[in-house]
């Protein structure tokens, strides 16, 4: 049976913009009160009225920077400050950055691996046991095709996006008895803001859509969460040759 969202709240972390986006307007069209989490404001908030509008939830934005350390007590004071019970969680939040790993940025690479992998820990922890509790809603961590195919040039990026696999097939076996449904959802190729901040040559081929991911992942959490991760757009992927278009011309 198809998951009951009504009367549940989900935390989308990346919300302003891409995956994140969707996943909120698709669990708010289900009837979740949505917790918003990004660093721009004015995109979370335009966003929460539109879901308040269209959907009827109650659509809460929180500014923060998952780059810095701690975000899950952070995130943990804002939303029981606001006296919000979290149902689900969908750790959605992330970036990649592309270049030979002996020409990167140090700095960049430590935000990396805070915004991808820390921090979607510390945020896991932070809200495990009442997700646990609760044994209703879901806990989406969005891994990557670069999980499964580690391309030269996304080193760092390809081992986040690895650990995310890893770790989450773990809660899967963890979380079976509890009704929390746990998935690591991996998104191929995707028309969104990531490739913005890649240098990498350009890709002319197909992208799928932001909705397409999601409603791939609520699909396979809808039929059961049999398995603990799932793909989506596998074949653009490799059409793309993902090795090839992050390798720098
Ligand atoms: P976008 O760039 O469109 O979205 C990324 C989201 O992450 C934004 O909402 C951004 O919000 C948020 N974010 C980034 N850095 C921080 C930070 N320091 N603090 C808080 N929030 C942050 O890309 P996608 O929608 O494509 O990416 C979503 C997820 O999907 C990522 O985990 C990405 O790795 C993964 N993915 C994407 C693929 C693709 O082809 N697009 C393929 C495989 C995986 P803000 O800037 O407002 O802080």
């Amino acid at each position: 049976a198809d998951i009951d969202f009504t009367a549940q709240t989900t935390i989308v972390t990346g919300a302003s913009s891409g995956i994140g986006a969707a996943f909120a307007r698709a669990l708010a069209k289900r009837g979740s009160d949505v917790i918003l989490v990004a660093r721009r404001l004015d995109r979370l908030r335009e966003l929460a009225n539109e879901l308040e509008r269209d959907h009827g939830v109650r659509a809460t934005p929180i500014a923060l920077d998952l780059s810095r350390r701690g975000a899950g007590q952070a995130l943990a004071g804002e939303v029981a400050a606001r006296g919000l019970t979290v149902t689900g969680l969908v750790n959605n939040a992330g970036f990649g950055t592309d270049g030979p790993f002996h020409e990167e940025d140090p700095d960049r690479l430590q935000d990396e691996i805070a915004v991808d992998v820390a921090n979607l820990v510390d945020i896991s922890r932070a809200f495990i046991e009442p997700l646990r509790q609760e044994g209703r809603g879901i806990l989406v961590n969005v891994a990557s095709v670069a999980a499964y195919a580690p391309s030269p040039d996304m080193a760092v990026y390809a081992a986040c996006k690895a650990f995310v696999l890893s770790f989450t097939e773990a809660l899967w076996f963890e979380s079976r008895s509890s009704g929390l449904r746990v998935l690591s959802l991996a998104p191929g190729l995707t028309r969104t803001e990531f490739f913005d901040d890649l240098s990498g040559g350009a890709y002319n081929g197909s992208y799928q859509t932001p909705e397409q991911v999601v409603e791939t992942g609520m699909r396979s959490l809808d039929r059961g969460n049999r398995r603990p991760s799932i793909v989506s757009g596998r074949g653009n992927a490799l059409a793309a040759g993902l090795g090839r278009f992050f390798t720098r011309r």
